[in-house]
């Protein structure tokens, strides 16, 4: 089958046409999936451009956000059939550690990440079991469809699971790529108040069109205009804030735009540091800090249900689509910081 290897850090995958396609034969609860489309996420460019380590070593495909049609199915599956639209999530969870055990799999600490563990999207076909795949109804496009699998999951579960926004809540987010834009869609459902940050004014105009109900220009601003900007707007600091971009100052711009008893959620990844942080303040005016990762299976169906009733939209926020030849022009826009998410279509 067709597929792009990634090979080394810092040089384009490779799109080879005679990758070894999956095989059913003697294999049980499994299911062969088409790949329609894999979304490219900044996850990706961390395996490819800054050497974050894959949980196995390349030759390997990556990419993790994928929606596709059934091709085949081992005997035993009865859920699903050929030409069934679906959805596979990101993640696989072992069912069997303390975390799985308490209803936390998202936080599995033998989880098996496609495009990282083993192979991923990026190639026309990969075979997954079949307990861990969701039917796409026919109202969600395939598409676009593929970036609930990470784009719309990990927010959803930020927003409800961890950060519990509750209607009313002034919530501020900060940064606007793909998950901070969902992070407003999802704060907007759950009734949230959501203010979104970023430079980008273009980011602001969607995250507008998508239910944020304030934005906030960082780009003209220093820290303490947008702190203070946020305290101005929510009457004394936010209840709830999302960092969705992994970065210490922006992570402390997060933290102080909250209220007393205000609670701040990591959702962007940073490998760095905060000095200085002051945790007398978190004491004693007991704010919360949590960290939020991917998103629960069980969580699936209630997301599908989202985007199937248009109360979370996919299809603005999928600004470029290449064919899978073309996947390393794809890398390049992600790299530009062109647009919200690029899909690559597996089978063109
Ligand atoms: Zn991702
Ligand atoms: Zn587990």
């Amino acid at each position: 089958m067709r597929a792009a290897v990634f090979e080394k850090v810092k040089e384009p995958l490779k799109v080879v046409d005679d990758y070894d396609s999956p095989n059913i034969d003697g294999v049980t609860g499994q299911v062969i999936v088409d790949i329609t489309a894999c979304g490219v996420c900044h996850t990706d460019l961390g395996f490819l451009d800054h050497g974050v380590p894959t949980g196995k070593s390349p030759p390997l495909i990556l990419g993790h956000e994928m929606s596709g049609v059934v091709k085949e199915i081992s005997g035993d599956v009865k859920l699903f059939k050929q030409g069934d639209h679906v959805l596979i999530p990101a993640v696989i969870s072992c069912g069997n550690c303390f975390q799985c055990r308490t209803g936390r799999e998202n936080i599995c600490s033998k989880q098996i990440f496609f495009g990282s563990n083993v192979d991923g999207g990026f190639a026309e076909q990969i075979m997954v079991p079949a307990k861990d795949i969701f039917h796409l109804p026919s109202e969600v496009p395939l598409e676009e469809g593929c970036i609930i699998a990470d784009a719309i999951s990990t927010p959803y579960h930020a927003v409800k699971n961890r950060g519990q926004v509750k209607p009313g809540d002034w919530t501020v987010v900060i940064g606007c790529g793909g998950i901070g834009l969902n992070l407003v869609q999802n704060i907007k459902v759950a009734g949230g108040l959501p203010i979104a940050v970023d430079i980008v004014p273009e980011k602001l105009d969607i995250a507008k069109k998508l239910g944020a109900v304030e934005t906030i220009s960082a780009k003209e601003m220093d820290d303490r205009g947008i702190v203070g900007a946020i305290r101005k707007l929510t009457g004394g600091g936010a209840d709830i804030a999302f960092e969705a971009i992994g970065n210490p100052a922006t992570f402390k711009q997060a933290f102080n735009s909250l209220r007393t008893g205000g609670r701040l959620v990591a959702v962007g990844y940073s490998p760095k540091r905060w000095d200085g942080f002051d945790i007398g303040r978190v004491m004693f005016r007991e704010m919360e800090l949590m960290g939020s990762l991917g998103c629960r299976t069980v969580d699936y169906p209630r997301i599908i249900e989202l985007v199937k009733n248009k109360r979370i939209v996919v299809e603005p926020l999928v600004t470029a689509k290449y064919p899978l030849s073309e996947i390393n022009e794809a890398f390049d826009v992600m790299r530009r910081g062109e647009g919200v998410r690029t899909v690559i279509l597996c089978q063109k």
